[in-house]
């Protein structure tokens, strides 16, 4: 007998009879003697409906009342995902964030969980009840309710998988497992049979969103076996394992893209000590995520100017405040630019191969893509470039890294 979390995303409970496929499954776990929890995303495009409606009423909304909107859908998932399980003869109940209680931080919108309450689920589930858990929501210190960010329904799982110590995290989504590369954009991409935490985790924050960031990060800290795979076949998907325990290492082992990026070009800010601070201190008071970062040295020697990237939806707050701070600054003008996409490789073996970035930057010359800004770490390159070139470069890359199914 296993412990098991077996979390279904949006089109896995996209209508009755896929919620109906969803519980057949669970039956089946069930009825193999285990215990089990079920985390549910809501229903796929009910989230992105309730965000428009809250956009619709407020712009700079109240994110303790947008948090209260968007947490729906997962409560009515929940409670259909109960109900079909005990229309098909298994014991169920469903238990919201609040209810758990899984409590967070007060970061409305984006909180982090802080603890779960798993004693009356654990009794339930001793007892052959199937816990159904509403994903992407928790509870503040305040009692409100909150939620974990897009795609929050991840975490959610494994956050219940460490704290119930569960066997292992089965997340059910619309692919067979995690491919090299997004498989809706790059039709020659492979399915890994396993992927190490640390991968998985730059893969996931470069923007591959099937896994949720956090999610990776907690599993890696509490060592919860995740696997992804899909709720449409019976199949083994991928693993996320331990980097010792990957059989076939590879240089690179997937290439990420984000469309979430834009670019803001300030030009002849002067070249004095501190001004990197008096541009990035205000932002980051603000908190605005700065990412690439470059700087060049001007003509005149005495100026230079300043590219760097924020997320998309941050833009206009980014320029704003800068637009604020222009005379205390003393840059000449400001550049924003949001049709910018990062393109990443990513691979442990990296650590221990030269030319990896080589490889990237001949690559994307050879197809007359410029790059814009780059930035590197032990395990991964980035660059930025004009977002019309995506898929292009994602397929020129993937091909060049030797990374095409055969
Ligand atoms: P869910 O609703 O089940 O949480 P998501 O849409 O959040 O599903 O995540 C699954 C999607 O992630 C896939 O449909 C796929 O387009 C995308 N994706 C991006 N990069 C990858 C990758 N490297 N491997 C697999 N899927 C990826
Ligand atoms: N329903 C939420 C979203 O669409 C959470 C999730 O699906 O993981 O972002
Ligand atoms: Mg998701």
């Amino acid at each position: 007998m296993a412990r098991l979390v077996l979390k279904f995303g949006g089109t896995s409970v996209a209508n009755i009879e896929r919620i109906r496929n969803v519980a057949q499954r669970v039956k089946r776990v069930v009825e193999e003697g285990n215990q089990v929890a079920v985390v549910v995303s809501a229903m796929s495009g009910v989230t992105n409906q309730l965000v428009a409606w809250v956009n619709e009423v407020s712009k700079f909304y109240d994110e303790k009342e947008y948090d209260s909107v968007v947490a729906t859908g997962e409560q009515v998932t929940s409670g259909l995902t109960a109900l079909t399980l005990q229309e098909l003869g298994v014991k169920a109940r469903s238990w919201q964030g609040w209810q758990i209680p899984l409590r967070t931080d007060a970061t409305y919108s984006k909180a982090r969980i802080e603890g779960i309450d798993t004693t009356e689920m654990i009794a339930a589930m001793e007892k052959g009840v199937v816990a159904v858990v509403a994903g992407f929501q928790g509870i503040s210190a305040d009692n409100r309710i909150t939620t974990l960010g897009r795609g929050g329904s991840d975490t959610s799982a494994v956050a219940l998988a460490a704290a119930l110590q569960a066997d292992r995290c089965d997340i059910f989504t619309d692919v067979d497992g995690v491919y090299t590369c997004d498989p809706r954009i790059v039709t020659k991409a492979r399915k890994l049979d396993q992927i190490a935490y640390e991968e998985m985790l730059e893969m996931a924050s470069l923007g591959a969103k099937v896994l949720q960031t956090r999610s990776v990060e907690l599993a890696m800290n509490h060592r919860v076996k995740v696997q992804v795979l899909t709720s449409f076949e019976d199949k083994p998907g991928t693993m996320v394992v331990d980097e010792e325990e990957i059989v076939e290492k590879q240089i690179v082992s997937g290439i990420a893209y984000s469309r979430d990026e834009a670019k803001v070009t300030l030009t002849k800010v002067s070249d004095r000590p501190g001004v990197a601070a008096a541009i990035f201190g205000p932002l980051a008071d603000s908190a605005i995520n700065v990412d690439m970062i470059v700087q060049n040295i001007s003509d005149d020697g005495k100026t230079t100017d300043m590219t760097f990237t924020v997320g998309r939806t941050d833009l206009d707050r980014a320029v704003k405040l800068l637009n604020e701070k222009k005379s205390a600054l003393g840059f000449s003008e400001i550049k924003p630019d949001s049709s910018v996409v990062k393109v990443s490789v990513i691979g442990v073996g990296m650590r221990s191969h030269a030319g990896v970035a080589l490889t990237m930057f001949r690559t994307l010359s050879e197809k007359g893509i410029n790059i814009e800004v780059i930035s590197t770490s032990e395990i991964k390159i980035s660059v930025l470039i004009d977002e019309q070139y995506l898929e292009l470069a994602l397929r020129a890359l993937h091909t060049a890294y030797g990374l095409d199914a055969h």
